[in-house]
């Protein structure tokens, strides 16, 4: 799978500078090209987990499954600031054990705790039981290799309008054209529009062009008809079908614009997004966002119901600070349920802390200024023609970043524009979408 942002978005500067400063003989890749997972985890990750300077501090093969203060549970205030961390973790067989940490940077990610297929957040009835089943598929199954046949001539469900569910879509559409034209590919999102991705939806509007592009290829396979496009769907309950001989394996009710409404499919990819799972730091003193589960002074800036350009205003370890003095959560799960998340954005997040906790209490940027660091700054450890989606943060003295100037994507009588959308939580028009208003007056 390839990323879609390029390398020089993908390496963090204080990790390149590890990695050639050391003996390993490590040569940057093109900073224009895209990467994909593997090349990631084989030219990066791997090299940088070897490094003399990260490799004696690794500790493979722990899960953590607690976090608390020593010998202090979530209530007791006394002294807490004062006492270390106690970090629980279980190794590879099966023993626990407790490590001590004077700070935690949480960086455990969302992956593993994907947003279920029932519209209002709880599995629809019969989820778990069409999962169980192995007819709904989470995350990005491999459906040009491992699980071809799988997918190959059956009627195949899509459901979620980012950028996995484009993902999906696409690759479906490249087996029904390579191995398989009797696939079948319905595509379902809640919203009342087609406007599927978090960017500004074409490769010419997005600052990541291989990211427009997911949108660009997207529309053209709807607009085509190889898609089918069902909008305003909720789903609520699963039927699985009972034996082989009864048809397509999945029935999904749902209510739609018109009222009830039902799918019929084979198999359904669940694209809904993922959530963050908070279990382990159940001692600790959160201070998280009621509706995203972010940190909670992050949240006003992350939020997908306002921001839905996909950019993000500056922010660092001011914002992503708890109660909890010493816990900060970084990464893909800082963002909680806000989907907009980019390897850029967590590097300077965790600059940003490690500055911090090395001293560095630098006055925060200000949340207003935009969070596009020029191509080729302190942020792109190399040069780079795609404009980062990042944030600069707390300890930084680097200029203020500045925006590329944007082409406007047209709307599609097929994709119309956001206008009507509304700030989930006021009612009102969102900015986005008064903006939009605004430009197509
Ligand atoms: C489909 C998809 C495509 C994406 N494409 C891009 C892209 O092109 N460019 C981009 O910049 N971003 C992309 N992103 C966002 C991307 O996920 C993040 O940028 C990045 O992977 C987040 O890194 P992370 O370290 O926060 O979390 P993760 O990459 O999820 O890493 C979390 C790690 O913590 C480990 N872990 C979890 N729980 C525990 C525990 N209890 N104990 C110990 N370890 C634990 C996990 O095993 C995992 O190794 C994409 C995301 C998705 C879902």
């Amino acid at each position: 799978m390839r990323l879609f942002t390029p390398w020089c978005l993908a390496l963090d500067p204080a990790a390149v500078r590890l990695l050639t400063s050391s003996d390993g003989g490590w040569t940057p890749p093109d900073s224009d090209a895209l990467p994909t997972g593997a090349d990631l985890l084989d030219r990066y990750l791997a090299p940088l987990a070897a490094t003399p300077a990260i490799r004696p501090h690794l500790r493979l093969g722990h899960a953590v499954i607690g976090i608390t203060r020593q010998d202090l549970d979530k209530v007791r205030s006394p002294g807490r600031e004062r006492l270390p961390f106690v970090v629980r973790v279980r190794t590879r067989d099966g023993e626990e054990r407790d490590l001590q940490a004077s700070a935690v940077i949480d960086a455990s990610g969302t992956w593993t705790h994907p947003n279920p297929l029932g519209a209002g957040g709880l599995p629809a009835l019969g989820e778990r039981t069409a999962a169980a089943r192995g007819l709904v598929h989470t995350g990005l199954p491999d459906v040009l290799g491992a699980d071809r046949a799988h997918f190959a001539g059956g009627r195949v469900l899509v459901v979620g309008a980012g950028h996995s569910a484009a993902t999906s879509l696409l690759a479906l559409a490249e087996l029904r054209r390579r191995h398989a034209p009797s696939t079948q590919i319905v595509w379902a999102v809640r919203s009342a529009t087609p406007r599927p991705l978090v960017g500004k939806g074409s490769a010419a509007a997005d600052e990541l062009p291989a990211r427009g592009q997911l949108a660009t290829d997207l529309r053209a396979l709807v607009d085509g008809g190889q898609v089918e496009l069902v909008t305003g769907f909720h789903a609520r309950q699963l039927h699985t079908n009972p034996g082989p001989d009864s048809g397509v394996g999945i029935t999904v009710l749902g209510h739609g614009p018109a009222g009830p409404q039902q799918l019929q499919a084979d198999l359904v990819i669940n694209a809904t997004g993922f959530r963050p799972d908070h279990t382990v730091a159940s001692e600790l003193r959160l201070a998280l966002d009621p509706a995203l589960e972010s940190a909670a002074a992050l949240a006003p800036l992350i939020d997908p119901n306002v921001h839905t350009c996909g950019t993000v205003p500056a922010h660092g370890v001011h914002q992503l600070a708890h109660p909890e003095h010493g816990y900060w959560i970084v990464g893909m799960k800082s963002y909680g349920r806000a989907p907009t998340f980019l390897l850029a954005t967590g590097y300077e997040q965790v600059r940003s802390v490690v500055a911090a906790l090395a001293g560095d209490q630098a006055r925060p940027p200000s949340p207003s200024r935009p969070s596009h660091p020029r191509p080729g700054s302190a942020a792109s450890p190399t040069s780079c023609s795609a404009a980062p989606v990042t944030a600069p943060a707390a300890g930084s003295s680097r200029s203020p970043p500045q925006p590329r100037p944007r082409a406007r994507a047209r709307p599609s009588p097929r994709w119309p524009a956001t206008a009507q959308e509304a700030h989930p939580r006021t009612g009102e028009p969102s900015p986005a979408a008064s903006s939009q208003l605004a430009s197509h007056r």
